[in-house]
């Protein structure tokens, strides 16, 4: 399941506070990637498609806002949700934080619980499969903390791969996944997986959801990828 977990990028200049970060992150189970400055963000961004940003406020060079106003001012990154990090209290900062796009703001120094909670806030929304949420599309019920998919009452036997493949179209259903994209997101970008392997999985995938009749919900985009719906 690993490769499936959410990708949180942390970004802090402060070596001892990086560490603090990755070590609570991957307790949680998350995969973690992390930047030290402002630059070295946005190289990340746009190479990691992460799931999530914890970011420094008081940065070198590009600040922490500034690399919020960029990842909030694209459209193909705008949706990731960052969480800003600041030793800065006052509500002015606090509001200009907000201002920037930030999706929530946690002032220095947090409580490791308290940060944990609100980036599980943030990824119940974006990613719930990932989170243990249950999700429905039509008649077809995936319930990722029991790992049981069901289709109109009744229960479906579904592979570890096929389970992954279908929490990942049900997050967003009517989206078009390119074959690498799902890639990335169902075995990870890490591991090498001729693209063509996608097409049998989803295969398995259609065979499965159609086990107790019912239409295929799984559409082929000529020249695109797979979506749901
Ligand atoms: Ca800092």
């Amino acid at each position: 399941m690993a490769q499936s977990q959410p990708c949180v990028l942390v970004v802090e200049d402060e070596g001892a506070q990086r560490e603090v970060l990755k070590y609570n992150l991957e307790a949680e189970g998350f995969n973690v990637v992390m930047a030290e400055n402002g630059d070295e963000a946005m190289l990340l961004v746009a190479e990691e498609q992460p799931d999530l940003i914890v970011l420094d406020w008081m940065l070198p060079n590009v600040s922490g806002i500034e690399v919020c106003r960029r990842v909030k001012a694209d459209p193909s990154t705008r949706a990731i949700p960052i969480i800003m990090l600041s030793a800065r209290s006052e509500e002015v900062d606090r509001v200009r934080g907000l201002e920037t796009g930030a999706d929530d703001y946690v002032v220095k120094p947090y409580s490791v619980v308290e940060l944990m909670a609100r980036l599980r806030t943030q990824l119940r929304r974006t990613r719930p499969a990932s989170m243990g949420e249950r999700l429905s599309f039509a008649d077809i019920i995936l319930d990722s903390s029991e790992h049981r998919v069901f289709r109109g009452g009744q229960a479906l036997h579904l592979g570890p791969t096929e389970f992954r493949l279908l929490s990942t179209l049900m997050e967003k259903p009517g989206r078009v996944w390119t074959r690498e994209q799902l890639l990335d997101r169902v075995w990870g970008r890490d591991i090498y997986v001729d693209t063509r392997t996608i097409d049998v999985h989803v295969g398995r995938l259609r065979k499965a959801l159609m086990a107790h009749g019912g239409d295929n919900p799984v559409r082929t985009v000529r020249g695109a990828g797979y979506s749901l719906g």
